[in-house]
């Protein structure tokens, strides 16, 4: 962790300005810095999957890379995306597994969670918890790659990248459901 490597910026982005890029890149850095200290570890369950997420949110709040808020909304959108994609693989099976093969897909938060569920053979798969109904995705949350179907009109929007979850084009709604 070099931070003197890191050029100042010139302005703070103030006010809570949804388009910037700076929530999806950060987003994918910290995916990736999660997943970075979870390969390292021994352990590879869910516990330290969330150990994991906690080291890389303190090492970038100290690197003043976000707030200590923000840090805790990324660790649910990224508990939420893993667990989604996770619940994807299992109830699609090949297909899902053809989808969201990391050879198919960019760079990217996606890239980075479906590398590891590769790689980690299942073990992250295996969960007690229950997924309670449809998890649904809002207006101005960040999400990984994949498509967000309109909860109201059904209009679906494909994203490559890592992206601000944006209204609905054609309704104006705000909630979404994931999909690949
Ligand atoms: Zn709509």
């Amino acid at each position: 962790m070099n931070d003197e490597a890191r050029p100042e910026k010139a302005e703070q982005p103030t006010g809570a300005d949804k388009n910037t890029p700076k929530h999806e890149a950060l987003y994918d850095r910290f995916v990736e810095k999660t997943n970075e200290l979870f390969e390292k570890g021994q352990e590879k369950s869910e516990g330290a999957w969330e150990k994991s997420m906690e080291i890389a949110r303190e090492q970038m709040v100290v690197a003043g890379e976000f707030t200590t808020e923000q840090g805790a909304v990324f660790k649910q959108y990224l508990r939420r995306d893993l667990k989604h994609t996770r619940t994807d693989m299992q109830k699609l099976g090949v297909s899902a597994k053809e989808h969201l093969n990391p050879a198919r897909l960019g760079a990217g938060a996606l890239s980075t969670l479906s590398r590891l569920l590769y790689a980690t053979g299942g073990a992250l798969l295996n969960l007690s918890e229950k997924t309670e109904g449809v998890l649904l995705y809002k207006t101005g949350e960040v999400t990984m790659a994949g498509t967000l179907t309109c909860i109201s009109c059904d209009h679906v929007m494909q994203f490559k990248q890592t992206t601000v979850v944006p209204d609905c084009p054609y309704c104006e709604n705000t909630s979404f459901r994931k999909g690949y």
